[in-house]
C-alpha cells in the first residue's frame, strides 16, 4: 500500500463528511487492537470454540486421482460456524464493535449468508442488530431471512430504487450516518472505503496462515497454485495475502462467468475489459461493471454472493501488478463441477466455492502430478439445495415442494 488506503490506484475512502469521524474511529481501535495480544487470543479462542479453527486442509484423493494430474487441497472453510468463512469477519468486527462501546450492528445482504452471519455474532454478543436487504431479495431468499429473524435480528425491506443490494447498501448508510455513537456498520467483504478492506482481510487472512502451516505439515513445501473465487474478495485475499511475498505460488481468483460475455449476464469485473471500468461506487475508487453512461450495470450469476457488479481494490491491484491472475467459470461448468465433487469426494460445495473447484478441474490435468493446487472451499452447499435441485432438474424435489405447500 502506498497512499494511505490505497492498493497501487485502487481504494481510498469516498464518503459523506458524517461518517469520516466513525471511519476514523474504526481506523484508530483497530490500529491498537492489532497490537493487543489479549485481542487476539480472545479471536481465536472464540474462532476454535465457537467456530472450528484451524479449519481442515483436506487432499482429494479421489477426485486428484480422477483427474490425473495436479494433487488437489480443499480448504474447508465450509465447516466455519454458519458454513462459511464470512464468520472469521464477522467474530473480528464484533471484538471490534465491543471496544468501541457499540450496543447496535447493522449489515447490509444481498443472498442473506452475511446477514445469517452478522445476526448469529450479533447474539452471541449480545448487540442489537438490524440488517438491510432488498425487498426482491428478501422474497427470494426467505430461508435466510427465516434464521435472521429467529436470531433475533430486525430484517428491514428495502423498496427504494431497484430494491436490491445497493439500494439497501444506500439505506444502511443513512442509517449509519443517523447512529454513528451506537451503531457498528459490520461491513461484509474486503470493500468499501477504507480501513475496510485492510481491516477484512487481515481477520480473513487466518486462512492463509493456517494453510501455510497446514501445507509444511502435510507436503514440507509451498502450494504451487491457490484458487478461491472472487465475489467482493473477502475469502480470496485471506487465502492469498500470507502468501503475496511467496513469489513462486501462484495466485488465481476465479469470478462468476454467468450465462455469457454479454453485459448483464455475468459478473466478471476483472477478467472483462472494457465493461468493468475504474468507477468510485459504495465508498471507493475501484472496476466496476458499468452501463454506456456510467452507471452500476446489472449482473448475473447462478449464486447470489458472487452476483456484484464491484470488487475489492485490493485484488485490482493485484492484476494490475501481475501477481495475481483472474479468470472466470460459467454457470454451467460450476454445476459440473458440484457434481464431481460430492459424487467423488462426498462434499457438498456452496454454488460460489464451486466457481474455484471448477477452474482447478480445469487446471490439474495440464500439470504434472508433483504440482499441489489449494482451492479455497469458501462455504457448504446447504443453502443452495432449491437452485441445485432446479438446475439438477429433480422431479420428486419439484413434489416434495408442492406437498409442503398442501401442508401448510
Ligand atoms: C459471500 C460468499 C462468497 C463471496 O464473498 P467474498 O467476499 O468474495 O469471499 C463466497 N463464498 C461463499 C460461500 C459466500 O458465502
Amino acid at each position: 500500500m502506498n497512499k494511505k488506503g490505497y492498493f497501487g490506484e485502487f481504494g481510498g475512502s469516498f464518503i459523506s463528511e458524517v461518517l469520516k469521524p466513525a471511519l476514523d474511529e474504526i481506523a484508530s481501535t483497530y490500529a491498537k487492537a492489532k497490537k493487543d495480544k489479549k485481542f487476539w487470543a480472545e479471536f481465536h479462542h472464540l474462532a476454535s470454540t465457537y467456530s472450528c479453527r484451524p479449519t481442515p486442509l483436506y487432499f482429494c484423493e479421489n477426485l486428484s486421482k480422477k483427474l490425473g494430474g495436479a494433487k488437489i487441497y480443499l480448504k474447508r472453510e465450509d465447516l466455519n460456524q454458519t458454513g462459511a468463512h464470512k464468520f472469521n469477519n464477522v467474530l473480528g468486527q464484533a471484538l471490534l464493535a465491543r471496544r468501541m462501546k457499540k450496543k447496535r450492528l447493522i449489515a447490509e445482504t444481498g443472498a442473506g449468508q452475511h446477514g445469517v452471519a452478522t445476526a448469529t455474532i450479533a447474539a452471541r454478543f449480545g448487540f442489537e442488530c438490524v440488517i438491510y436487504m432488498g425487498a426482491v431479495d428478501v422474497a427470494r431468499q426467505r430461508p435466510n431471512v427465516f434464521w435472521m429473524q429467529r436470531l433475533g435480528a430486525k430484517v428491514i425491506p428495502v423498496t427504494a430504487g431497484t430494491a436490491r443490494l445497493k439500494d439497501a447498501v444506500a439505506e444502511a448508510m443513512r442509517d449509519w450516518a443517523g447512529n454513528i455513537d451506537s451503531t457498528h456498520y459490520l461491513l461484509g467483504s474486503a470493500l468499501g472505503p477504507d480501513p475496510f478492506p485492510t481491516i477484512v482481510r487481515d481477520f480473513q487472512s487466518i486462512i492463509g496462515k493456517e494453510v501455510k502451516v497446514q501445507m509444511k505439515k502435510e507436503e514440507a513445501r509451498l502450494p504451487d497454485y491457490l484458487i478461491a473465487c472472487v465475489g467482493g474478495g473477502s475469502n480470496a485475499i485471506g487465502l492469498f495475502h500470507p502468501f503475496i511475498r511467496d513469489k513462486k505460488v501462484q495466485l488465481i481468483g476465479v469470478e462468476a462467468g454467468g450465462k455469457s460475455d454479454s453485459l448483464g449476464s455475468h459478473a466478471i469485473r476483472i477478467a472483462s475489459k472494457p465493461q468493468a471500468r475504474k468507477g468510485v461506487f459504495e465508498g471507493f475508487l475501484g472496476q466496476f461493471l458499468q452501463d454506456s453512461v456510467g452507471n452500476l450495470a446489472p449482473t448475473h450469476s447462478v449464486c447470489a454472493g458472487l452476483d456484484h457488479p464491484g470488487v475489492g481494490p485490493e485484488h485490482s491491484f493485484l492484476a494490475s501488478s501481475g501477481r495475481a491472475t483472474y479468470t472466470f467459470a460459467r454457470d454451467t461448468e460450476v454445476l459440473a463441477a458440484a457434481k464431481m465433487l460430492m459424487e467423488n469426494e462426498g462434499i457438498i460445495p456452496a454454488l460460489e466455492s464451486s466457481h474455484a473447484v471448477a477452474e482447478a478441474i480445469r487446471l490439474a490435468p495440464k500439470l504434472p502430478r508433483s504440482k499441489i493446487i489449494v482451492v479455497n472451499l469458501s462455504g457448504r452447499g446447504d443453502k443452495d439445495i432449491f437452485i441445485y435441485a432446479k438446475a439438477l432438474g429433480d422431479a420428486a424435489w419439484k413434489e416434495f415442494l408442492q406437498q409442503e405447500i398442501q401442508t401448510l
